[in-house]
């Protein structure tokens, strides 16, 4: 832990903040996962595990370890999670100060989520996290285009090269 704590949120419940200044680029925590639940080995609600506490790497459903379980949503975030093989990270988008609140875009390497209301408060809030990368404003997906992982390009191959596409075109001189 150390460079993040869980406290309480203005966002939503309980968000993680930076103990620490992070730069552009620097790797805030890895995102520890405590196992994949499984039809075998389903969510143990009796032991306090929640469904809310996972995330949807490449198809699987995976718990995500305290405190990054509590990473809260920003339509305009601080950071980001960053695939390397079968770890991730959240890296830093922009400068964080401390005592900030470090959020990400869970619209962000998703496809068919659920839609709920958002209280991010950022200047662009668009009132719901929509919970489908590709339901986002166009701008947006061309913004977050980088931040893709490389398993949901993979899964999600024609529509973001359709996206790419869209992009030259737009860039093509007049
Ligand atoms: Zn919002």
């Amino acid at each position: 832990m150390g460079d993040i704590a869980a406290r309480p949120s203005s966002i939503e419940g309980v968000g993680i903040f930076a103990v620490r200044a992070f730069r552009v680029g620097d790797r805030i925590t890895p995102v520890h996962i405590v196992r994949e639940i499984t039809p075998e080995a389903p969510i143990r609600e009796d032991l306090g595990e929640r469904i809310d506490h996972c995330a949807y790497p490449d198809g699987k459903v995976v718990l995500i370890a305290f405190p990054e379980r509590h990473v809260n949503h920003s339509c305009d975030p601080n950071a980001f999670e960053y695939f390397e093989g079968h770890t991730s990270y959240l890296v830093a988008r922009r400068h964080i100060s401390v005592d900030e609140e470090i959020t990400i875009d869970y619209n962000i390497n998703i496809s068919n989520g659920s839609t709920w209301p958002c209280h991010c408060r950022a200047k662009r809030c668009g009132g719901q996290v929509v919970g489908d990368f590709f339901r986002l404003p166009v701008e947006r997906q061309r913004e977050y285009r980088p931040l893709l992982a490389e398993w949901f390009i993979h899964r999600h191959r024609r529509r973001v090269e359709a996206l790419d596409s869209s992009r030259e075109s737009r860039g093509a001189p007049p």
